[in-house]
């Protein structure tokens, strides 16, 4: 497999303190409404559990991306060095087809600039040698970047309860689920 850079959620870690969406909208000036990142609290029907649980997600980096494919004036690319999915949005018209095409959300419509903008996984950090902002942000290492060539860990998933599968596009983002405690009857 090629080197293919994702994104590592353990929700046995995250405290749904929302750091790594602060950092990503920090880092990229993300007008008001509009964020690349997101924390969800996981619903009481996926996880039965008076403890909260989350899922932070941002773009998948898939390896089929739907954006890229849909997109009339190639504002998209992927990365041959890493997979990460590339959105430039100084070739970027607005139109929107990435937005209704992406099944996970990821692209969000800016009303300012009047474009579609998205996670690009911090390339530009990447290529310093740096963690993307949310994975360094995150005090509890709940995110990480992993590459799935070499990645080896066994108890991960790729498709959490109430995520769409979407095997065509296979995301990359890969998912540590949170442990259901024991009921202890008194
Ligand atoms: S998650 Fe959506 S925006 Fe990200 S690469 Fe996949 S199809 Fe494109
Ligand atoms: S909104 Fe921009 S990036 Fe998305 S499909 Fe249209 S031109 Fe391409």
């Amino acid at each position: 497999m090629k080197k293919q850079y994702a994104f590592l959620v353990d929700t046995e870690r995250c405290i749904g303190c929302f750091t790594c969406a602060m950092a990503c909208r920090n880092y990229y000036h993300q007008v008001e409404g509009v964020v690349w990142r997101q924390v969800y609290p996981l619903s009481e029907e996926i996880y039965p559990h008076r403890e909260r649980a989350f899922l932070s997600l941002a773009c998948n980096h898939c390896e089929n991306p739907a954006c890229l494919n849909v997109c009339p004036v190639e504002a998209y690319t992927k990365r041959e060095e890493d997979g990460v999915v590339v959105h430039h949005q100084e070739k970027c018209i607005g139109c929107g087809n990435c937005i209704r095409s992406c099944p996970y959300g990821a692209p969000k419509y800016n009303p300012v600039e009047k474009r579609a903008e998205k996670c690009s996984l911090c390339h530009e950090r990447l290529d310093a040698g740096l963690n993307p902002a949310c994975v360094q942000a995150c005090p509890t290492d709940a995110l990480q970047l992993i590459d799935l060539a070499e990645f080896e860990r066994t108890n991960e998933v790729q498709y959490p309860a109430g995520y769409p599968r979407m095997e065509e596009l296979n995301p990359s983002t890969r998912f540590v689920l949170p442990k259901t405690p024991k009921m202890v009857r008194r």
